[in-house]
C-alpha cells in the first residue's frame, strides 16, 4: 500500500531522513522504532507532505505522492495523528471530531463513524460538550486518534501515541490501535519510542538509527534480536 524508496528529507541544512526504504502492506500494523532524534517524526511528516521529500519516491498504491499537497494526500486516505496530540483546546470534543470529518460529505456514514469512536472511547461521549483543552492527557490522545478516525483513514499514521501517558492509559491506547486495525482493516504505520509496546501490536517493524534503517523484521524477530533488546527494550 505504501512504499518509500530511498527517501531523503530534512530541515534547511539538516538531513533528518537519509535515504530510507520501507513498505507497508494493506491491513498491516507496521512500527518504526528508534531513539530520540532518529528521524521518526520526520519520516511521518514526509509521507504526509508536511516536510518535503527531497529525493526518492513515496508510492501509495503504486502512485507517486511525494509531490502532492498535504490535503490531497489526506483525501487519498492517509491521515496522521501528530506527536503531542494537537487537538483544538477551545473547541468542544464534538467540534474537534467534526473537524476530522471536514472533508467528507457522506453525512450518514460520518454519523456511524461518530458512534464508532464513542464506542471505542465512551469517555469522549460523556465529555462531548466539554472543551478539548479541559481533557486529561490520555483523553486528549483519545480525542486526537478519534478525530483522525473521523476522516475514515485507509492508512493511519500514528506519531508516538504513548508519549507522556501513564502505563494503564498506554495499554488502553495500544489495545484500541489493534482493535481499529481488526475492526476496519485500517492499515497502521506507528512511530514509537516505546519499542516494547509497539512490537507487541505490530506485525513487522523497522529500526531507525540516525536517519537510516538499521534493521527490519517481524515483530517477534525484533523482540528476540539481542541488539534491539539492548538498545530499545532495556534488557
Ligand atoms: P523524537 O522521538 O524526539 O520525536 P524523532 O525520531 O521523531 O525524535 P525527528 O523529530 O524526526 O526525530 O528529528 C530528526 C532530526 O531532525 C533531529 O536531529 C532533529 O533535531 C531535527 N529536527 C526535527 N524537527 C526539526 C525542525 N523543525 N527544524 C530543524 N531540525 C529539526
Amino acid at each position: 500500500m505504501l512504499k518509500l524508496e530511498t527517501v531523503q528529507s530534512g530541515y534547511g541544512n539538516i538531513l533528518a531522513v537519509k535515504g530510507i526504504s520501507l513498505e507497508v502492506n494493506r491491513g498491516e500494523i507496521i512500527t518504526l522504532i528508534g531513539a530520540n532524534g532518529a528521524g521518526k517524526s520526520t519520516t511521518l511528516l514526509t509521507i504526509s507532505g508536511i516536510v518535503r521529500c527531497r529525493t526518492g519516491k513515496i508510492l501509495l498504491n503504486e502512485e507517486e505522492i511525494q509531490a502532492l499537497a498535504t490535503d490531497e494526500i489526506v483525501k487519498k486516505g492517509v491521515v496522521q495523528v501528530p506527536e503531542g496530540r494537537h487537538i483544538f483546546p477551545e473547541l468542544t470534543v464534538q467540534e474537534n471530531l467534526d473537524m476530522g470529518a471536514f472533508l467528507r460529505n457522506d453525512t450518514r456514514e460520518v454519523k456511524k463513524d461518530l458512534e464508532y469512536v464513542f464506542s471505542l472511547f465512551p469517555i469522549l461521549a460523556e465529555r462531548r460538550h466539554q472543551d478539548g483543552g479541559t481533557l486529561s492527557g490520555g483523553e486528549q490522545q483519545m480525542l486526537s486518534l478519534s478525530r483522525a478516525l473521523m476522516a475514515r483513514p485507509k492508512l493511519l499514521l500514528l506519531d508516538e501515541p504513548s508519549m507522556g501517558l501513564a502505563p494503564l492509559i498506554i495499554k488502553q491506547i495500544f489495545e484500541i490501535i489493534k482493535k481499529i486495525n481488526h475492526d476496519n482493516g485500517t492499515t497502521i504505520f506507528l512511530v514509537e519510542q516505546n519499542a516494547h509496546q509497539a512490537l507487541q501490536v505490530a506485525n513487522r517493524g523497522y529500526v531507525l538509527e540516525n536517519g537510516k534503517i538499521a534493521t527490519t523484521g517481524s515483530a517477534e524477530t525484533l523482540l528476540n534480536n539481542p541488539e534491539v533488546q539492548k538498545a530499545y527494550l532495556g534488557m
